[in-house]
């Protein structure tokens, strides 16, 4: 049996993903907490060339990180390296039964693992619908990519990895099944509607999107070639690899400023790049971040190049955006929070969108098509809060409640 090694990190939120693949899968795994131990910082490096994590070995081979095992596990090659018969061939039985006939049927699929697709989960179950719930490669959502929660009412100063967990239990206590896959295609011209993931297909009555959001990207040259090797988008992932250096935190929002925060545990200085001339961040946070000796600001300025040398970064071309100027500014990393793009890709030509790829929803959280209602960030825009995704998830697990006893025909309390 091949041996998996996996080199992570204390906050590592990146790390724990790879561990439930892993895990989802049944297959053990040598850990290697690298945090604290320089030594093994540089050998990480030296061995992969990267400096973030996870990094993952099987045998004596890399990898890679936690997209890269993503990959295998849905594909299923990391079934094949395990030798694992018979799973991945129901893709077969998929594909024969794409009329529906045959599949399973469920009452509501909940497709995200966030805070909206976990109170949807504890809503329906709580309503006897067995809701099943999917995933996909983020378990918690963008929560498990920060350290704290400090604004959810209730939750104060509670670490965000026990609020998911927490989440994920009391759901799967009122009967949510929660599975770790990815839908990778929708039919919702039909009822029930269709889902498929990466080894399943299912049927179901009513949907309740929950996909989210993802960080956006600055597309410049250099960012692409050096994600990993000094460009990250994850302070609490991968700033114990830049101790005692100087850093750049792209964005001005509460993100961003969070993460600057955070990272000032490692670096020497970190630089706020940003391209307005004030922050667009909470006042309590923005406050924290001034009176922050190593946090230094960089107004009105864009980063127009990541530059490295072939194996790391080693500068960002900064260019204001008031004079035109431009510098080579010496650094070695680049930590990108400049916002977020909806996961709408799945729905494209399927459900009605704005022309910022938003899901649009009524006041019921319903969408264009009926049974398919959307909740959280994929749809919110304003607020993209855990608490109002939250909030959004609820309702929409209430509406889509009535929505089958309507089609079953059966008395919905309160009509
Ligand atoms: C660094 C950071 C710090 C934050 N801090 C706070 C904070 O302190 N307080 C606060 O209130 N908010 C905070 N937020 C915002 C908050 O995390 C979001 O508003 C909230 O997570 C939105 O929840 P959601 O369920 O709508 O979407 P998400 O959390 O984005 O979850 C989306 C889910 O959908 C899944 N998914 C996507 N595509 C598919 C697919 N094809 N198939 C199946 N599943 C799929 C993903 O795997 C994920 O599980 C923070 C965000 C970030 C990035």
């Amino acid at each position: 049996m091949p041996r998996i090694k996996m080199y992570t990190t204390d906050f590592c939120s990146y790390c724990n993903r790879a561990k439930r693949i892993l895990e989802s899968k049944n297959l053990e795994f040598e850990e290697i907490n690298i945090h604290g131990s320089a030594e093994m910082r540089d050998e990480i490096e030296e061995l992969t060339g990267r400096r973030d994590v996870p990094q993952i070995f099987i045998d004596d081979t890399h990898i890679g990180d936690d997209d890269d095992l993503a990959e295998l596990a849905f594909s299923g090659k990391l079934d094949e390296m395990f030798n694992r018969e018979g799973e991945g061939t129901q893709m077969e039985e998929i594909k024969k039964n794409s009329d529906g006939n045959g599949l399973e049927e469920r009452n509501v699929i909940i497709i995200g693992g966030g805070t909206a697709g976990f109170a949807a989960g504890i809503y329906t179950s709580r309503a006897m619908l067995e809701p099943l719930l999917i995933t996909g490669d983020a378990l918690g959502g963008q929560l498990s990519l920060t350290l704290d929660l400090e604004n959810y009412p209730g939750f104060f100063g509670t670490e965000a990895a026990k609020f998911i967990q927490g989440m994920q239990e009391q759901a799967e206590r009122f009967g949510t099944e929660v599975r770790f896959d990815r839908v990778t295609e929708v039919d919702f011209n039909r009822q029930p509607f269709y889902v498929k993931t990466y080894d399943q297909a299912y049927l179901a009555k009513a949907i309740i999107i929950c996909t989210g959001a993802s960080p956006r990207t600055l597309n410049i040259p250099g960012e692409e070639k050096y994600g990993g090797r000094g460009v990250s988008y994850c302070a609490t992932c991968d700033g114990f690899f830049f101790q005692e250096q100087r850093l750049v935190v792209v964005g001005g929002g509460d993100a961003a400023m969070e993460e600057a925060i955070f990272l000032t545990r490692f670096a020497s200085e970190v630089y706020i790049v940003h391209r307005r001339d004030q922050l667009r961040a909470s006042q309590i946070l923005q406050e924290r971040a001034f009176k922050n000796d190593k946090i230094k600001f960089i107004w009105s300025s864009i980063v127009e190049e990541i530059q490295g040398d072939g194996e790391k970064v080693t500068g960002a071309l900064l260019k204001n955006v008031e004079t035109d100027e431009t510098q080579v500014f010496p650094i070695d990393g680049v930590f990108i929070f400049i916002g977020h793009i909806p996961n709408t890709e799945l729905f494209e030509s399927v459900i009605e969108m704005d022309d910022q790829d938003y899901v649009v929803v009524d006041n019921l959280q319903s969408t264009n098509i009926e049974g398919v209602f959307a909740a959280g960030d994929v749809h919110d825009h304003v607020f993209r809060q855990a608490i109002t995704a939250g909030g959004a998830g609820a309702a929409a697990a209430i509406s889509a409640e009535k929505f089958i006893a309507e089609l079953e025909n059966r008395a919905y309390p309160g009509q």
